[in-house]
């Protein structure tokens, strides 16, 4: 038994979703005639209560090309300093759209309307544009928490109130949604565009939608192929998120619950010093000072056990669709003669 925990991107699809997978309608995509595409796009849409939704191959290339809908090469992008699209995305931001991020110092990857004021560059020539606002919900390197949703709105009146545009990157929105009891729509009505991935908590072996207006989704496509992201007889994969989204969504209840357990058990160790607030799937933690992280690492891994160290003597595990109550049994058992 292997006990993976390093991503909710490890999963591999169910029969069920391959079965959906094999039988899927398909068509030219670049023709925009693949059915099963199409019927994707627009069921997000409208959860979303957007006009337009778009098929990614990746939830990078779904920000970025966010990224460079709202903004004009040598503008400034507002963001957390835990920020995937600062972060993990290769430093596409200043590759593709020849932008800076404004960095906020913000708390498990979240900050609120007055630090957004505070990060606007003043309207000088020789200053950079502010142009975009961009949070993530539920945050990655912030261990999975999960937004004030009146915050959310505050940040939006600063938005308004100073022009800029306001990017969702929803890789887990589906978490957030779920953890919180919110809908899709409340998002929709609050963002301009919105990334959702279906590869992560979802369980689809790729795939990840934009979402926004028609005005602003206007050159979605074109900068999609520009990113090289264009796809043929893509419904084989659109017809994987569509299976996830009838079957995936409700379940993640199941992996909060294992990740609360494993936060709990985490705490009794003497060997560690401190367990971030578990709000959805993913586990954060720090050592000991005295705990040397590799031979953690190696022990774990002795018991078929993987997880990934975050840097800053953090570590995360995190829970999903593969990791089953077996697993989450033996785990436990590892961790308490560990
Ligand atoms: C995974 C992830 C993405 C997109 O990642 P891909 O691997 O390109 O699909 C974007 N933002 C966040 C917060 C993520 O966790």
């Amino acid at each position: 038994m292997n006990i993976d925990l390093r991503s909710d991107t490890v999963t591999k699809p169910t029969k069920g979703m391959l079965n959906a997978m094999t039988q899927a309608q398909v068509g030219d995509d670049v023709f925009r005639e693949d059915p099963t595409v199409n019927e994707l796009e627009t069921r997000i849409a409208l959860m979303f209560g957007k006009e337009e939704a778009l098929f990614f191959p990746s939830g990078t290339m779904a920000n970025q090309t966010a990224l460079k809908l709202h903004t004009n090469p040598g503008d400034q992008v507002i963001c957390d300093k835990y920020a995937h699209i600062y972060n993990y995305e290769s430093g596409g931001a200043s590759f593709n759209s020849g932008v800076s991020c404004k960095l906020i110092d913000g708390n498990r990857g979240m900050f609120n309307a007055e630090q957004v004021l505070e990060a606007i560059n003043p309207n000088a020539y020789y200053y950079s544009q502010s142009s975009l606002v961009e949070i993530e919900n539920t945050t990655n390197k912030g261990g999975g928490a999960c937004w004030d949703f009146d915050e959310i709105l505050n940040i939006r009146k600063v938005c308004d109130d100073n022009k800029l545009g306001y990017h969702l990157d929803g890789a887990r929105i589906w978490n957030a949604l779920v953890a919180k009891n919110e809908t899709a729509k409340q998002y929709g009505e609050v963002f301009d565009t919105i990334a959702v991935c279906l590869s992560k908590g979802l369980g689809c072996p790729i795939g990840s939608v934009l979402v926004g207006d028609s005005e602003i989704m206007k050159d979605a496509i074109r900068i999609r192929k520009i990113f090289g992201g264009n796809m043929r007889q893509a419904g084989y994969l659109a017809a994987a998120g569509l299976y996830a989204l009838d079957n995936n969504i409700e379940r993640l209840n199941e992996d909060y619950k294992k990740a609360k357990e494993i936060s709990e058990e985490l705490t009794k160790l003497a060997i560690i010093e401190s367990v971030e607030p578990v709000e959805t799937n993913i586990v954060i933690f720090e050592l000991n000072e005295d705990v040397n992280e590799n031979h953690f690492l190696q022990q774990l891994a002795k018991k078929n056990i993987h997880i990934i160290s975050m840097g800053d003597r953090k570590l995360r595990m995190v829970t999903h669709l593969d990791y089953t109550d077996i697993m989450h049994e033996e785990l436990i058992n590892v961790l308490n003669f560990i």
